[in-house]
């Protein structure tokens, strides 16, 4: 047996690979063990999503392996996390039990379709990665009618995303010649475009998206989907295409554990810690609230940062030194305009008194930044 410590980590997306990279490239595996568990073997930059539908990528070419994580001696397993067994510090995978002494869980946000009924048959899911194409197909025959995009729980992933998406689905019209005969509505629960950012980058972003012509419908809560037509608790819309944001949730097997209530996420602060000894939860599996109206929005650069708190404190605990960090709360998320152009919006949760927010100007230098932060994540991981 041997005695070197093994972390284990639950997740091989934004969280779980970040962590797994900085604790390697700070320890050798004669000071610990790394394996990371996913049960895909594929990790894909959130945005590349956008690109598959509009149809400038295909999934093919926005993914990397996590296989690659071998080589620097980080193992991978591809298998489904099926227990956490939290007193036992173990975790049960479809064919395995694995001991930790440090776990880390990194398992993102599920969608979930089907609490909304009539959702999956009458529409289709605009993060789902395996309708991508068909949505982009759609899209490409689409001559006249409506568009709907929904939002329909709170929180989701990435909040401006939805709105790039329906920027870059009109520039798809537009470049198609068809863009004065179809329209798009965007819908929303929330009374202003993005709550998380405030209602001035959320005036920004609305007057954005009308200067394309995208109509946004305010404090839109969804009670179901009819073939064509959504269905509102203060009202209804028709549509011809239905591009939903589905409400998200946390894996099943959180919810087995005890970590997060039935339907919420694990709750955590700064140091991303739960309530058992070296156990760390970071990203979109979480909720970090910050003040009484807000949590940290559920994206990657911050279950990036999340996670790059939590390597270094588990670094600092094998170093015999002080552990220290805390979750900064810092991070930026492009909007791309569908105009060869981008806007980044400046994030930091923790500033005083307030969180604050900034929206740059949309330019193609923002637009080569963005590209390049895809490179980055993907060659510095895998
Ligand atoms: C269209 C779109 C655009 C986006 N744009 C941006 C952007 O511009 N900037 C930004 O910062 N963020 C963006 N995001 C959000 C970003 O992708 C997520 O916030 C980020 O991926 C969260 O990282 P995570 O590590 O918490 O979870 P994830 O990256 O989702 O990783 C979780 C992993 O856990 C695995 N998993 C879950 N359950 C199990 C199980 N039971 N067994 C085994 N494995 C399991 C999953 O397969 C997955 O690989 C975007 C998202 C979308 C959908």
């Amino acid at each position: 047996m041997s005695n070197i410590p093994h972390v284990l980590i639950l997740g091989g997306g934004f969280g779980g690979l970040s962590a797994a990279n900085e604790i390697r490239n700070n320890l050798s595996s004669l000071q610990i063990k790394i394996t990371v568990v996913d049960k895909k073997d594929w990790f894909m930059v959130g945005f590349a999503k956008l690109w598959i539908i509009k149809g400038t990528r295909t999934f093919e070419n926005s993914i990397g392996s996590l296989n690659e994580l071998v080589k620097k001696e980080i193992n991978f397993l591809k298998e489904e996390v099926l227990q956490i067994d939290l007193q036992n510090k173990n975790i049960r995978t479809t064919t395995k039990t694995l001991p930790y002494d440090f776990l880390i869980i990194a398992m993102g946000a599920v969608l979930a379709p089907e609490k909304i009924p009539g959702l999956s048959e009458n529409g289709m899911n605009l993060y789902d990665h395996d309708q991508l194409t068909e949505i982009h197909n759609k899209l490409k025959k689409i001559k006249s009618g409506n568009i709907a995009i929904s939002i329909m729980g709170m929180p989701y992933k990435c909040p401006p995303a939805p709105f790039e998406a329906s920027l870059l689905i009109d520039s798809m019209l537009r470049e198609k010649g068809v863009r004065d005969s179809v329209q798009i509505h965007f819908y929303s629960p929330s009374p202003i475009t993005l709550p998380a950012a405030g209602p001035e980058i959320s005036q920004q972003i609305l007057n954005l998206i009308n200067s394309e012509n995208i109509v946004f419908h305010d404090s839109c809560k969804i009670k179901l989907v009819e073939k064509n037509k959504l269905i509102f608790q203060n009202g209804e819309a028709n549509f011809d295409l239905l591009l939903a944001i589905p409400p998200h949730v946390a894996p099943k097997v959180i919810y087995d554990s005890g970590l997060a209530k039935e339907g919420g996420f694990i709750p955590i602060t700064r140091d991303c810690k739960t309530p058992f000894e070296n156990v760390y939860a970071v990203g979109d599996v979480t909720t970090l609230i910050v003040n009484d109206t807000m949590a940290v929005p559920k994206a990657g650069v911050f279950a990036e940062g999340e996670a790059i708190t939590v390597a270094q404190n588990i670094i600092s605990k094998i170093q015999s030194k002080k552990e220290s960090s805390l979750f900064d709360g810092k991070g930026g998320c492009f909007i791309e305009s569908g105009r060869d152009t981008a806007s980044l919006i400046e994030v930091d949760m923790f500033s005083e008194p307030k969180p604050s927010t900034k929206l740059t100007e949309s330019t193609a230098e923002h637009l080569a930044e963005k590209i390049q932060f895809e490179k980055e994540r993907l060659s510095k991981w895998l």
